[in-house]
Formats: C-alpha cells, sequence, structure tokens
C-alpha cells in the first residue's frame, strides 16, 4: 500500500509503545510497574457512570450537533466562567473526543505552512507532531529545571519573528509537572498583543494542583480573551480518559471552522459521553479533590524516594501527576536509562528525550499508581542504577 509523504511527518506519543513493550514482558511472565501511563489509575466517579447509562437508555445514542450537544455546551461555559473567573458563553465552545483533537483541529485551523509555532520543550510531543504536518516550522521554547520547569522570558522573547503565528503553552505541564505563574502569564500575554500572535493554552491538568497554588488561565487577561483557545477536557479531572471528552474554548468567529473540521473528521463526539461530562461538570466534585489528596501523597513520596537515590535529583512539581527527575549524574543517555528500566529492573518509565530534545538528561515518571507500587518502583530503581 502506498503511504502518503506527509506521514513522514508525523511523530508519536511514546507512551503508547512503552505500554505495548511493557504488556509484552508481562506476558512473558515478567513483573511491571507502570509508571508510564499518562491516565488516572482511580474509577471514574459512580454519578458519572450512572448518568451515562442513563443517557443511553434515554437513547442518547445518535449523532448530535457537530460542536457538541447544547446542554453539554452550556455546562462547559459556566464551568469554565467559575472556574477561570471570567465570562464564558456556550457558543464559545466546542466538545471533541478527548482534548487531543483539539490540538490537531486548532493547528490545521490557524497555521499556514512557513508559519513558526513557538511550543514547550521538553513537552507534549503531539504539539510538535502537528506543527510539522501541517508544514509549519516548530520552534522549541527550552524549559528550564532550576525554576521549576518555567521557561524563561527573555528566552521567549528571542525566538519571536514576524512569522511567529501561534504559541502553545501547557500549564500544569506535561512531562514536568510544571506551572507558569500569574506573573509569568501577564509578561507572555504582553508579547503576544505586541507580536499580534495566538495562543494555545493546553489547560487539561487545571484541576491537579498542589499546595495551594492557584491556576490562571492567560485568556482571562487583558487582550488575550480574542486570540486564546483553551483546551481542556474530563480525561484528567475526572478519570475519563477512555470516554473521550474534551473541548476548546475561544473566540466565537472560530468555532465554526473548528466545527466544519469536526464534521469532516469525526462528525460529532459520543452523545452518551456528553451527558456524562454534563454529570461531571455540574454534580459533586468531591471524588476530583479525593483523586487530587491522594496524587499529592503520593507525589510526595515518589520525590523524596528518587532524592534519596544516588545520582537522582528530582524537582517537586507543583501540578499533574509527573515527576521529571535529572539523572544526568548517572552519564547515560536517557533513552538507554528508560530502556534499561523497563528491560531489567521491570519499572516502565519514559525517557525525556520522548518529550523532545531538552528532555535529555531526564526521566518521566507517573505516579498514576498506589503508593505500595510507587515505593517498589522506587527500590527497583535504586537497586538497578547502582549497578548501571
Ligand atoms: N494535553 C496534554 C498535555 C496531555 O498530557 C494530554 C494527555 O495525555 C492531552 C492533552 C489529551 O488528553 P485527552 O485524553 O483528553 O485527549
Amino acid at each position: 500500500m502506498h503511504i502518503a509523504q506527509r506521514m513522514k511527518l508525523l511523530g508519536t506519543e511514546t507512551a503508547f509503545e512503552v505500554l505495548v513493550k511493557a504488556r509484552a514482558l508481562e506476558a512473558q511472565g515478567r513483573h511491571i510497574i507502570h509508571l508510564q501511563i499518562g491516565e488516572p489509575d482511580f474509577d471514574t466517579p459512580a454519578n458519572i457512570r450512572n448518568a451515562a447509562k442513563v443517557a443511553l437508555d434515554k437513547g442518547y445514542t445518535h449523532y448530535g450537533p457537530s460542536p457538541g450537544l447544547p446542554e453539554l455546551r452550556k455546562a462547559i461555559a459556566e464551568y469554565m466562567t467559575k472556574h477561570r473567573g471570567v465570562q464564558f458563553n456556550p457558543n464559545q465552545v466546542v466538545v471533541t473526543p478527548g482534548g487531543k483533537p483539539i490540538m490537531f483541529y486548532v493547528i490545521m485551523v490557524c497555521v499556514d505552512p512557513g508559519d513558526e509555532v513557538i511550543y514547550p520543550n521538553p513537552g507534549f510531543p503531539i504539539y510538535e507532531s502537528v506543527i510539522n504536518f501541517v508544514g509549519a516550522k516548530p520552534v522549541p521554547l527550552a524549559l528550564k529545571e532550576e525554576t521549576g520547569f518555567r521557561f524563561d522570558i527573555e528566552d521567549l522573547r528571542k525566538l519571536i519573528t514576524p512569522k511567529t503565528r501561534m504559541l502553545i503553552l501547557n500549564t500544569p505541564q506535561n512531562p514536568t509537572g510544571g506551572i507558569l505563574t500569574k506573573d509569568d502569564l501577564k509578561q507572555i500575554a504582553e508579547l503576544a498583543v505586541k507580536h499580534d500572535f495566538i495562543v494555545l493554552s493546553d489547560e487539561i491538568y487545571s484541576r491537579i494542583i498542589y499546595d495551594g497554588f492557584t491556576h490562571t488561565s492567560i485568556a482571562t487577561l487583558p487582550g488575550m480573551a480574542e486570540r486564546t483557545i483553551i483546551l481542556d477536557g474530563f480525561s484528567k479531572a475526572y478519570a475519563m480518559t477512555g470516554w473521550r471528552l474534551g473541548f476548546g474554548v475561544m473566540p466565537e468567529s472560530l468555532v465554526p471552522q473548528i466545527a466544519q473540521l469536526q464534521i469532516n473528521a469525526t462528525s460529532c463526539t459520543a452523545s452518551f459521553s456528553q451527558i456524562a461530562g454534563v454529570e461531571a461538570l455540574t454534580g459533586p466534585q468531591d471524588e476530583v479533590d479525593k483523586m487530587v489528596a491522594e496524587f499529592k501523597r503520593r507525589r510526595d513520596v515518589i520525590v523524596d524516594g528518587l532524592n534519596a537515590i544516588p545520582g537522582v535529583r528530582c524537582h517537586k512539581p507543583l501540578g499533574a501527576f509527573y515527576v521529571f527527575p535529572n539523572i544526568k549524574a548517572i552519564g547515560k543517555p536517557s533513552k538507554v536509562v528508560a530502556d534499561y528500566l523497563l528491560n531489567e529492573v521491570g519499572v516502565a518509565a519514559l525517557s525525556g528525550t520522548a518529550f523532545g530534545a531538552f528532555g535529555e538528561g531526564y526521566l518521566r515518571f507517573s505516579y498514576a499508581n498506589s503508593v505500595e507500587n510507587i515505593q517498589i518502583a522506587l527500590d527497583r530503581v535504586r537497586t538497578g542504577l547502582a549497578k548501571l
């Protein structure tokens, strides 16, 4: 079968490949601790599951409007108004199968070949993949461990050119767990307005934050409402990865274009998933709070455990459920260390380079696993690295 040339431009997400390798080792009888996965290990809360069951029986089994069911778009607008602190209306919302399509759609709709897109590196690999796919130029912006994996505003300033069309932000961030402060966002917003570029703000981890930090969306800052697309969704906050339910909140004028692309790609998002989404946003939120409290407990265990291992240094992140320890003192490439941990030690983690070139010298561990398993993994990593 002929494969189109453009496929050479498309990247991937290594987490899925590592999962396949780990499963293959398990099929051979090996015991693997999964710290590579980017999804909560909790069940979707019962009230949300029940809402979907009722929706199925009520006939929410058909196509719906491409930008989303009106009741969910309304619930999302109200939720975003409450959580972001500025007014959003339902006509600004497009519901998608997971948050990921928003990246694809927004870059397809807003970025021309030859345009430049600045994106965080290390960062979610799909950004760079899609920027390449549309024939634009990916411009990596280095995140720095010294500042808790924020980036230097001066570095950003230097990367802006007349061709800069878009900046992608992700806070709290995958893979580092880093966050951008309100002051960072203010400075970024000033640059966006001055140089007239748009911002794709990936806020999928905005509910998973610790130590009293409060999330700010760049969309709420002066001049930004008309140039920001917020990506958010249900996968992480409500442990709903398999439901494929996410959304974008954007200037109203962009909605018809994004919806048209969705008509071409998937028609719409599953109707009963959307009804479950209404329950997620409007029902009790205590399960989310419990999940975040448990993630915090695990974060403290894994950060302390990693910092006690010779050759490893781990920053304590303020968001998401990942840690990004520095392993430069081990003196081996990150990919070699990650492969060794999987094949010889029985711990599935990702090489920092799975998130871009600036991830060299780091590993990513997800702590979406029990404290007991995290402790076993830490023991294995400690013993394993001592032998490497
Ligand atoms: N954005 C980031 C930074 C992510 O880490 C992920 C998932 O891992 C997504 C978006 C996409 O999430 P979804 O499962 O809703 O498509």
